[in-house]
Formats: C-alpha cells, structure tokens, sequence
C-alpha cells in the first residue's frame, strides 16, 4: 500500500466536513470571527436561507492589507500562537480553520479594511482557488460574501434543507448569539427584509423584548450570584411559570461569552423549576456564566459547540441554586414544599400524607417529577400500607353524582360521593368542562363570538407574528377578529364567547407560541382549545359560592373525561369509604 500525504485542497474539504455542515455553521463561524475582532454591530444577509448566499458585515478590527490572503490558509490564526494558550482562550476562534473550510466549498469574497489604514483589500476565492486579490476601498471592518455552498460537493448539498429549514436554523444560532452578547448589535436579514435587530444596547431584557416581545421579557426573573462571592458567577434572566414552553430549546447558555450547549447544566435550571412547572414544560432561561478561563476547555467539540468545564459539579451547583433563587423570590406561585414518602403528618399515617396526593406541589401545577402520581388503581407507602388515593381514576370513568360539601383554600372542591370523598381542583375541573364544549362547538363548526367593548392591542415577536399568518384562518373560525395595527402589533375586536372578561392577548399569545414549538396542526389544534380551556377558566384562589360550586360540579359529572384536565393534569382526588375506614383503624 502506498501512503501519502492529502493534497491540501483534498485535506481541507475534509477538515470543512467537521466544522462546516450548513448554512448554519457557515453564519457561526463568520458571526463569531465578528466578535472576535471586537465588532459593535454585525450584519447578516441571507438569500435562501443560505443556500444561495451569506453575507455577513462587522465594523471590527479588520485585517490588514498584507494578511488578508493569509486567512485563508489552514492553521492561520492571530488568535493563539503556542499550545500552552489552548487552556485560557479568550477568543471564539483559534483553530484558524474556519476561514480556509469554507473556502474550500463555496465561491467566498472578502472585503477588509484594517481600523487605522485607508486602503482595503479584497479576495476572492472558488472552491479554494484564488481568483483575485486587489486593493479597494472601503469603510473599516469587514465584510464577507459566501456564495454557492457545496456545489462542488454534491453529496452535502443533497443533505441541506429547505430554505425555511435552514433559516430556521440560522435565526436559532443568531439567537443565542444575541443573547449571549447584548452589547452587540445583531441584525437578521432574509431575501432583504430584516427579520429582527438588535439594539446592542448591553441590556439583556432588552434583547428579549426583539427576540420574545415585551410581554415575555416583562415577565423575565433577573438571576445573579454575588458579584464578590468567588470568581465563578452567573447572571441572566429565566422565564417566571407562567411562560413555560414545550421543550428545551429556549434554555441559552454562554459561558464568559460564549454560546455552548451542556445538558447537565440545561438540566440544573429545569431542576431548579421543580414544583414550579408541569411535567413536559419547559423554562426559558438566558444565562451567562463567569468562569476563571483556566477552568472552561472549548477546545473539546469540532463546532466548539460543547464545553467542558473543570468543575462542573460546582457550575452545576450554583446554576440550580441561582435560578432557584430568583423564582423563590419573584415568582408568583405559592410552594408547599411536599412531605417525602413516609413522612407522614403523624405517627401512623404513611398512608395519607406519605405517599399519593400529586397535588401538593402548588396548587396550580401538581408536579410529577417531585411527587410521583400512584400508579392508577393501587400505591403503596414505603410502610407497605395500601393506599387508594386515585388520581384520576381510570380514564373515561364516569363520575358518581357528587353532593357538594365546600370549598377548601378557596382552591378545591370537597364533595361526597357514594364511595368516599372527593377533592376537586376547581380550576382543573372548569378547564375540563369548557374543553368538551369548545371541541363540540368546534366540531359543530358553531363558534360563539362575542365584541370587545375596548378592543385590546399587544406586541408580537418576529416568531409569533410568522406563527400568526399561518394560523390567522384557525383562529376567526375559532371566534377571534383580530385586526393588523401597525407593525407587529395586533387589535382584538373579538374574541371567542367562552373566553368572557380574560385577557384575550395573554391567551392569544400562548397559541401562537404553540405555533413554534409545535410541528403537526392537529396536536396545535387540540393544544389551542386547551389553552382557551385554561385562559377561561376559574382560576384557583378565587371563592366560589355554592351555586357556582354545584354547577361546576354537574357540567363536570356531564363531561366524556371527568378525571383529567386537558393537559393530562388530575382534576380530583378520590379518598374511598375503605380508604378512610382503615386510615382511622376502624377495620
Ligand atoms: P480563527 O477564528 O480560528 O482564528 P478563522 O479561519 O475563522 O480562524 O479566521 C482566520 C483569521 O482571520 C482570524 O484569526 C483573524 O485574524 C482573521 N479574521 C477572520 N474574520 C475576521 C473578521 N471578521 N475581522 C477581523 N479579522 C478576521
Ligand atoms: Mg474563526
């Protein structure tokens, strides 16, 4: 066999297979060169989603006339120069590949200026090949055009997405950028309309009210450690409850600037939510760690996606207890911290406190992760004492007629049935009722509309106003009239009957944020009725008289799934007759 050493052409376009996969990592590598070389505003321009052409514009440093071609050779960096920096960069970049991969499989133009020199260069290469280099000039900072991506390599090309897929994608990595830098001014351009930009004005909430709009970033808890505490900090915003999302992706990380993901420490904020969130709810969080640079390894992932941090114990550690702390002292939710197994409220009793009531978390959303539902029929204490808490019962049983007792914490519901006790979570119970009708009107295309005698106005983000247009037919058949109101801003003529007095936008909101988080219609569909369910409901903390009381309790009876809220959650409790018997040691 006859060994040799890769050309270099061939060598780099396998070295671009490890850092340069779409658009996406075409955009990272350019945005962070950017920040690298101290930018305060960066521009990125995308002709379909990438797939045609990338242009990004930074007012950095720039790269002196004499150096520009340099860049584009492989291990060609300013940033390191002897391996013992490896462990204390400070920089983005370092491997000085970035430049020379993506050269290597597109048609790239690069325009420079160096901060103190009035002549700039610019360079153009094709799938590595130099094709000109010659003085011009331009404004300081630099500019770079990356054209026909992966057109000499086919098989890549197949692999790419649709131009909203990849669009998708670059909005998600120019996101957490704009996140983890709020000191730069980022702006988004697709096919020439800006999608979003950035104020750079160094205020985080300020970058959220962009990305999220005002009503999120109202509701954005500030998280810090002690400035003086130790070297290792944290600081940021995190979601209050009431702005959960259904999965992950909106947890941005950045260690001393820069954008990583890490699971451990993604799953140190949803630990910090127990109790606070349901189960499949997930927080927002911005966070920003400060870590001495001797303790933080980048260098460990291809993208440098992923970081390694020396103690991560630790970081994990103060990350959970930061964000916890900033939800025990803003967040709205009262918490009960809930009893362990086998803890009982007394000697003996095991059985009651121990072990079933999902519930007790906090009144609103009963946690599965800190306190286990029983398995349907049957839970055992640790004691061994059977328990026939139900919660719910069995799916689609019907539910006995029930004789109101009273209203407990002004939360719950005490009823009697011919089998026991039943405590009903009222806001739970309603949603259920007004589920079923909304889904029946629904399907008997009979929505009830009702005016606004004040038609209210809100903010929409880029995202929930993209999640408008495509939903907009959905919701007026649902009984909405919405009205555009200058950009990005919505009017309210109307709203669906059921929804009465409740805030039209805060539900409206919660839809359209179903929208980008969800991928089938039907799933966002059955989730929109179940959050007018939710909006319209009895909240809990409110009293109820007995008429109201009863009602609820007989259009619950009347319900196809009496036992569960729409969202999965239980709407009773059910102590049996036996249940009682033996808990009072009568048998
Ligand atoms: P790395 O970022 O790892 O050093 P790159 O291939 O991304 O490697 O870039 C090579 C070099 O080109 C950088 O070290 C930097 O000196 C220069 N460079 C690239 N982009 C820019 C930019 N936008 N502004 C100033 N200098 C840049
Ligand atoms: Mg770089």
């Amino acid at each position: 066999m006859l060994i040799q050493v890769l050309p270099d052409s061939v060598a780099a376009r396998i070295a671009a297979g490890e850092v340069i996969e779409r658009p996406a990592s075409v955009v990272k590598e350019l945005v962070e060169n950017s920040f690298d070389a101290g930018a305060t505003r960066i521009r990125v321009d995308l002709i379909d989603g990438g797939r045609e052409s990338i242009s990004v514009r930074d007012d950095g440093s720039g790269i002196e006339a004499d150096e520009l071609e340099l860049a584009f050779e492989r291990f060609a960096t300013s940033k390191l120069s002897s391996d013992d920096e490896l462990m204390g960069i400070d920089t983005l970049g370092f491997r000085g590949e970035a430049l020379p991969s993506i050269a290597s499989v597109a048609i790239v133009e690069m325009q420079s200026t160096a901060r103190d020199s009035d002549v700039g260069m610019d360079i153009l290469l094709e799938f590595g090949e130099k094709r000109k280099s010659e003085q011009v000039g331009a404004p300081a900072g630099t500019s770079i055009t990356v054209r026909s991506l992966f057109q000499n390599v086919p098989a890549r090309k197949r692999f790419l997405s649709s131009a909203s897929g990849e669009l998708s994608r670059i909005h998600s990595v120019l996101t957490n950028f704009a996140l983890a830098r709020p000191d730069v001014a980022i702006e988004f351009v697709a096919d020439g309309t800006t999608r979003w930009a950035t104020g750079g004005t160094g205020t985080l909430r300020d970058v959220i009210v962009t990305l999220h709009g005002a009503e999120t970033a109202s509701l954005m808890l500030e998280v810090t450690t002690d400035a003086d505490e130790s070297e290792m900090g944290v600081s940021g915003l995190v979601g209050s409850p009431s702005i959960s999302r259904g999965n992950r992706n909106f947890i941005s990380l950045n260690v001393n600037g820069r954008w990583f993901q890490n699971r451990r420490i993604s799953y140190a904020i949803e630990q910090a939510y127990h109790g606070f969130l349901a189960g499949r709810r997930f927080p927002i969080a911005a966070l920003a760690l400060r870590i001495p640079h001797g303790d933080v390894d980048v260098n460990v992932h291809p993208t440098k996606a992923e970081v390694k941090f020396l103690r991560e114990q630790a970081v994990f550690g103060m990350v959970q207890k930061a964000v916890r702390q900033a939800l025990l002292d803003h967040a709205p939710i009262p918490m009960v911290v809930p009893p362990r197994a086998g803890e009982g409220m007394g000697p003996g009793s095991g059985g009651i406190a121990g072990t079933a009531v999902p519930t007790m978390a906090n009144p609103l959303w009963p946690n599965p992760l800190v306190n286990p539902a029983p398995p349907q029929s049957m839970a055992t204490s640790d004691e061994g004492i059977t328990n026939e808490f139900i919660a719910p019962t069995t799916p689609r049983a019907t539910l006995p007629v029930l004789r109101l007792l009273g209203q407990a914490h002004e939360t719950y519901l005490i009823a009697e049935g011919p089998d026991g006790l039943y405590m009903i979570d009222q806001h739970a119970a309603h949603e259920r009722v007004l589920f079923e009708e909304i889904v029946a009107k629904a399907n008997a295309s009979d929505p009830e509309s009702q005016h606004l005698l004040v038609p209210e106005t809100f903010d929409l983000s880029p995202d929930q106003e993209q999640a408008l247009i495509k939903v907009a037919d959905q919701l007026a058949q649902m009984g909405f009239a919405l009205e555009e109101f200058g950009p990005r801003a919505i009017l309210v003529r109307a709203v669906p009957r059921v929804l009465g007095d409740k805030s039209a936008s805060k539900a409206l909101l919660e839809m359209l944020d179903g929208v980008i988080e969800l991928v089938s219609p039907d799933a966002w569909t059955e989730r929109t009725y179940a959050t007018l369910a939710c909006h319209s409901s009895v909240t809990a903390g409110r009293r109820m008289n007995d008429d109201e009381a009863r009602e609820l309790l007989k259009r619950l009876e009347a319900t196809e799934q009496p036992n569960t809220c729409p969202h999965g959650r239980p709407t009773m409790i059910h102590m049996s007759e036996s249940a009682m018997a033996r808990e009072f040691q009568r048998t």
